[in-house]
């Protein structure tokens, strides 16, 4: 904390509290305050606004939104914490959850959302680089963390800091047996390919892995994992049980050999509530907490990103003329066209443009017109009169949602959401 900028009567009053070199200045009320805001220059800085009801202070954050936000990522934790418990809620006592944060949370931010996590209980974090565990510790997360793609350049500092290890193949153990020597107490996980054919240990490796983690005793197996391919699609559960089947088999050797019990885990979201006999002994929840899901249980979940824009300026033009690149058009009235702040550089596609998909102004639905452009996208607003400059724009959100985004772009939300590129500002709130 480096400056105190006090309102009220009282609160002057906590002046001689404070190192005498302490920043600090008081008003004596929210209007004086914010008639006098230009004074201060908040640059680079996290601000906490912090007051009893009274003082109104959600007039200053909107006026400090205002200065520092066109294009946000909101983030609310309410829902994202609401979305935890929903599958929290279908566990048997004593199953663990493991909360997968991959992909800075598969576009959320993961700091503040594996921060959260930890305060709600979760077991377990799980990230695709050790890079992305390493921040979660620097920000003070000390869940256990489960890293999906390690690699042997990043041991040492996986070690450091307390990161846990994948790993999927022969070679990999070998690399691990090599750095941890005799000294090292490594905790790491087994990753089992029952079908997926991505990464994993096949029953062919078992027989030896086996004998190796015997041999290397100080190679603790936290737990013994696999990932089902298709957990929310019927029409492939005769494929998901036998993927668990062989999960069990391969497992059963391992854990013979070790002497003891590893964790076992299988389920991701679209499993969680269709198939709660493969929870085992703790489930990993992914694109669910973020509000998406595909196994049943959409209707429970909240809405946790919005992603906004704002219109920077509205035209009217003349039947026969021509919205941007390419001279896509030409219109065929008088119309109202808006240019709002987000393009295909901040993960809007081009796919969007050319009234394939519609944003929400004023509370009503405004197609793209012409192609997207790199920063910019325009809309037809003709059907909206009390649009204006400045106005919010909401691009996915409760309305319209994730999902109709992804279906325009030809894709999943998995990927809408994580390809919302980082200088699109996240803001996060609790309701
Ligand atoms: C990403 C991932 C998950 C989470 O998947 P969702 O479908 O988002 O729930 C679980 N396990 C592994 C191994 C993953 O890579």
């Amino acid at each position: 904390m480096n400056r105190l900028i006090g309102i009220g009567t009282d609160i002057p009053s906590i002046r001689e509290k404070l190192p005498a070199d302490f920043d600090t200045t008081f008003y004596p009320d929210t209007a004086t305050f914010l008639q006098n805001i230009q004074q201060h220059h908040f640059l680079d800085e996290l601000i906490l606004l912090k007051g009893a009801r009274p003082f109104a202070f959600e007039h200053i954050a909107r006026r400090l939104e205002q200065k520092a936000h066109k294009t946000v990522l909101e983030v609310n934790l309410t829902a994202l914490v609401h979305n935890l418990n929903v599958y929290n809620r279908l566990l048997r006592p004593g199953t663990k959850m493991l909360a997968m944060v991959k992909a800075s949370g598969y576009g959320s931010g993961s700091a503040e959302l594996a921060k959260l996590l930890e305060f709600h209980h979760v077991d377990y974090l799980g990230v695709a680089y050790a890079d992305e565990g390493i921040e979660l510790r620097q920000a003070g997360v000390n869940l256990p963390i489960l890293v999906l793609n390690p690699d042997p350049s990043g041991f040492d500092a996986m070690y450091r800091f307390r990161l846990e290890p994948e790993v999927y193949s022969l070679p990999l153990l070998d690399e691990l047996i090599h750095y941890a020597g005799q000294e090292k107490h490594l905790a790491i996980h087994l990753k089992l390919d029952t079908g997926m054919h991505r990464l994993g240990l096949e029953p062919l490796d078992i027989q030896i892995v086996a004998e190796k983690l015997t041999a290397n005793p100080n190679l603790e197996v936290k737990s013994v994992f696999s990932h089902l391919s298709a957990s929310d699609a019927p029409q492939h559960d005769a494929f998901t049980h036998r993927q668990a089947a062989a999960f069990s088999d391969m497992y059963a050797p391992i854990a013979a050999a070790l002497g003891y019990a590893p964790l076992r885990h299988i389920v991701n979201t679209g499993g969680i509530a269709r198939f709660p006999e493969y929870h085992f002994d703790m489930v990993r929840l992914g694109i669910g907490l973020y509000g998406v899901d595909s196994g049943g249980l959409q209707d429970q979940l909240r809405v946790v990103n919005t992603l906004k824009a704002t219109i920077s300026q509205i035209k009217t033009i003349e039947p026969g003329e021509t919205v941007g690149y390419n001279r896509n058009g030409p219109v065929d009235r008088p119309s109202r066209i808006a240019t709002i702040s987000i393009g295909y550089a901040d993960g809007f596609l081009r796919l969007a443009g050319n009234g394939r998909y519609s944003v929400l102004v004023q509370g009503r639905r405004a197609p793209t017109i012409g192609n997207v452009c790199m920063d910019m996208t325009m809309i037809d607003v003709t059907h909206i009169p009390v649009a204006r400059e400045g106005d919010e724009v909401v691009i996915l959100g409760e309305n319209p949602t994730v999902q109709e985004l992804a279906t325009c772009l030809q894709t999943i939300p998995y990927e809408v959401f994580t390809n919302i590129s980082e200088r699109v500002k996240r803001v996060y709130w609790q309701e």
